[in-house]
């Protein structure tokens, strides 16, 4: 579904990402895991087209995104394509950025209408399936600091769901929660992956990209320092760095 190859992203002179390819084909959960500051957050962002990059390829089912320019005057060329890319690869952050001052039901329906102009009655029909889909289906009507971070989150889940998107991209959704809540969305995002859905996963939580990842992809100071299936990246690490990473317990 997206596929990045050799892609360089630089903030001024600051060289964030130094040529990474990764792949996530349809039904694959893709983990990305790597030290603060190591460029995970960059680079989903770069996959969805929400930053620039200057060298390199994004391919979003297939279909390579057009450039215009080069090096650090590179954007996309094509406005549709980036609406198409971004609509399709829904991502839950950290915060979950809900909006406040809507209702949990109305934060879901929000983009699937306004941005694509759906009808809202199936968009609303749509929404409560994926609010109980994710266990609150109770808490349609709540307004969201009426939930917990759990539950918050797992209303940012159902509305990146109610997009229909072809890819999900997780940037750390368990981070901001306390250890009691952390283990719900974590058994949202399991079963998501256990449902064939395609992921890019960015977690801190080794247990689940162990878990829930096809692959782990270990990203070092900008680059990929090893990759392969969590069985091996867990259980038997290749290099030095990704040992030290591991057993530094982050
Ligand atoms: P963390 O685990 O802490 O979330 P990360 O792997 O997600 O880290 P990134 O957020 O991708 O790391 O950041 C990679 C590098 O890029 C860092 O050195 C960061 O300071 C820098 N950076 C990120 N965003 C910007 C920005 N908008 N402007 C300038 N530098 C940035
Ligand atoms: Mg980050």
């Amino acid at each position: 579904v997206i596929e990045i190859r050799d892609l360089h992203k630089s903030y001024g002179t600051l060289e964030v990402l130094k040529g990474v390819d990764i792949a996530a084909p349809a039904g694959h959960v893709v983990s990305l895991i790597g030290s603060s500051g190591s460029g995970k957050s960059t680079l989903l962002r770069c996959a969805n087209l929400l930053e620039d990059s200057q060298q390199g390829e994004v391919i979003f089912c297939g279909e390579p995104v057009a450039w215009r320019g080069s090096g650090l005057g590179r954007h996309p060329a094509d406005r549709a394509q980036v609406t198409r890319i971004r609509t399709n690869l829904s991502m839950v952050f950290q915060q979950f950025n809900l909006w406040s001052h809507m209702t949990v039901l109305r934060n879901v329906m929000e983009a699937p209408v306004t941005v694509l102009g759906r009808d809202p009655k199936e968009v609303e029909e749509r929404a409560r399936h994926y609010l109980d889909r994710v266990g609150i289906g109770d808490k349609a009507d709540a307004w969201p600091a009426q939930l917990s971070g759990g539950q918050q989150q797992r209303a940012a889940i159902a509305r990146a769901l109610c997009m229909e998107p072809k890819a999900l991209l997780f940037d750390e959704p368990t981070s901001a929660l306390d250890p009691e809540l952390e283990q719900e969305v974590v058994r949202v995002i399991k079963s998501l992956a256990d449902e064939g859905r395609t992921m890019v996963l960015v977690t801190h939580d080794m247990k689940m990209a162990n878990d829930c990842s096809d692959h782990v992809v270990f990203l070092h100071q900008g680059r990929i320092e090893e990759q392969g299936p969590p069985g091996q990246v867990f259980g038997n690490p290749q290099t030095a760095r990704l040992r030290q990473f591991l057993s530094a317990g982050e």
